[in-house]
């Protein structure tokens, strides 16, 4: 059964290239019927961020990404909040000690740096690997009676992978295809540490292991540790997952990865929910407040290194558990183009129920009005304009003619549309509408399109002012629709005031 992993690091809001890792993840899951489980890997307590799993969960809930086991959904795996687990990673690393495949370490920070400061003195990068290994301080250089003596005395120590000299890994990716890597320009990566946490290494390892995961499907950064992966599998005698890693997400521009600063810069969000920043109380905007449909949402982020094969953009989350396939997504960089997401973001919208747009319209609607306006006129009003807008901050722009009559006229417009003869022309224009008893879009059309096809005067000189009348400007809806919606006794009114 294909089991899958989503495992962020608690540090922060997840940025819109985690929440493409959760839904590849999601999608590769449902698409064959397999688990999708969260894991927290919250073992580096001091990138630790408070809130910061909570908006995860609220992120995943929000985008319709539900897992089947994780945190605050346990299942037989469990726990799966690192942090929880942190007593049976230790047991691990002392097999990889006793198969030979790692080993205790003391040296001390400034011992390191002084290392790396040497190499970089001469052009070199300090590896931590067989070449240096035994000039340093750790048990391939102690005797065992030295190293027992140090882990007696309390020294602090790390155990480090052992990794080969003089190899060639074959690694195996489902976007990359075969990778080879010469172990020699591999660190020994710190597994465990003495403050009793494993790193990310070895939890993540084990972890994948003991919850069965078949497919690891993460972003692109996690490619320079597949090699220690694949030897943490060999060395542990288990079978390892799949991999597929995903590619980065590239500014508009197409240069570099995308950041924060470049959503500021040009305006758009790259969290999917706001974040407010526990420590400076920094706002960072998120999708779900800027007003995008989480559907909208997922479709643009499927785009972020997927395509289908054919011209279809319109994916509904069904719709891509179906056409979703690794084989499909690229290896080279996804360029995040802003515009695009507000392109679905307005398909989306014309898919929403005018009532529920109508629900978050009405405060902007009983706010500017002062007053408690219908929800079911605000609703019809909604789907007069909807097509016309982005986001729900669109509507008062588009339709506040529907709630006020205008106090202001377009000026250029005035000077199209109103005329010697208007006044005249509105007033016979009152005097039909107010024959006609029942106020509907059908009869104004027979009635005023009828005086204005057997008068022969022209379409433009009355619905033009008569527009203007109504809405201020030369935009909206059709005027028998805006008519209808405001009444007679408005609409009278309305014409009144420019001809008054
Ligand atoms: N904890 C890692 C992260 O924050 C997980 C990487 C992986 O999926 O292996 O992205």
């Amino acid at each position: 059964k294909v089991r899958v992993r989503f495992a962020p690091s608690p540090t922060g809001p997840l940025h819109i290239g985690g929440v493409r890792t959760a839904l590849f993840n999601y999608l590769f899951a449902k698409k064959h019927g397999g688990d999708f489980i969260l894991r927290i890997e919250d073992t580096d307590q001091n990138r630790y961020v408070e809130g910061a799993e909570q908006y995860i969960i609220d992120a995943l809930k929000w985008c319709g990404m539900p897992f089947d086991e994780g945190v605050g959904k346990e299942g037989e795996y469990g726990p799966y909040r690192q942090s929880e687990r942190k007593d049976l990673y230790k047991q691990y690393a002392d097999d990889l000690i006793a198969s030979g495949n790692a080993y205790y370490a003391f040296d001390t920070a400034e011992t390191l740096d002084f290392h790396r400061k040497d190499h970089e003195a001469k052009g070199k990068t300090f590896i931590y690997n067989w070449h240096n290994r035994l000039k340093l301080d750790n048990s391939l250089a102690l005797s065992a009676e030295e190293t027992q003596a140090k882990l007696d005395a309390g020294s602090d120590f790390v155990i480090r992978f052992k990794s080969p000299q003089d190899e060639t890994l074959h690694l195996k990716d489902i976007i990359r295809g075969d990778i080879k890597i010469d172990t020699n320009i591999l660190d020994d990566k710190v597994l465990y540490k003495s403050d009793g946490m494993p790193t990310y290494h070895l939890a993540n390892i084990v972890d994948d292991h003991l919850m069965k995961i078949t497919h690891v499907i993460r972003g692109e950064e996690w490619l320079p540790s597949l090699a220690l992966h694949y030897q943490l599998y060999q060395a542990f005698g288990w079978e390892a997952p799949e991999f597929a890693h995903l590619p980065l997400i590239l500014k508009p521009t197409g240069k570099g990865k995308l950041s924060k600063r470049d959503g500021d810069k040009l305006g758009f969000p790259v969290f999917p929910l706001e974040w407010k920043d526990p420590k400076t109380n920094d706002i960072s905007r998120g999708y779900k407040e800027d007003g995008y449909f989480p559907e909208a949402m997922v479709n643009f982020l499927a785009f972020l290194g997927w395509n289908p094969g054919t011209e279809q953009e319109i994916f509904s989350l069904e719709a891509l558990i179906n056409a979703f396939d690794l084989e499909r997504v690229n290896k080279s960089g996804a360029r995040f183009d802003p515009d695009k997401t507000k392109w679905f973001n307005h398909h989306y919208m014309q898919e929403q129920h005018n009532d529920i747009l109508a629900e978050a319209f009405k405060p902007i609607v009983d706010d500017k009005t002062a007053s408690d306006i219908d929800l079911q006129y605000i609703s019809m009003a909604v789907g007069l304009i909807k097509e016309r807008a982005t986001f729900v901050s669109d509507f008062w722009d588009l339709s506040h003619y529907f709630f006020t009559a205008p106090t202001t006229y377009d000026q250029k417009a005035s000077k199209k549309a109103f005329k010697e003869e208007t006044k005249d022309i509105l007033s016979k224009v009152i005097s039909i509408v107010n024959t006609i008893e029942d106020f509907t879009v059908e009869n104004m059309q027979t009635e005023i399109k009828g005086w204005i096809t057997s008068n022969e005067i022209g379409f433009g000189k009355v619905m033009m002012p008569l527009r203007l009348a109504l809405v201020g400007a030369l935009q909206g809806p059709d005027v028998f629709d805006i008519m209808y919606m405001i009444g007679k006794n408005e609409s009278i009114k309305r014409i009144e005031n420019v001809i008054a």
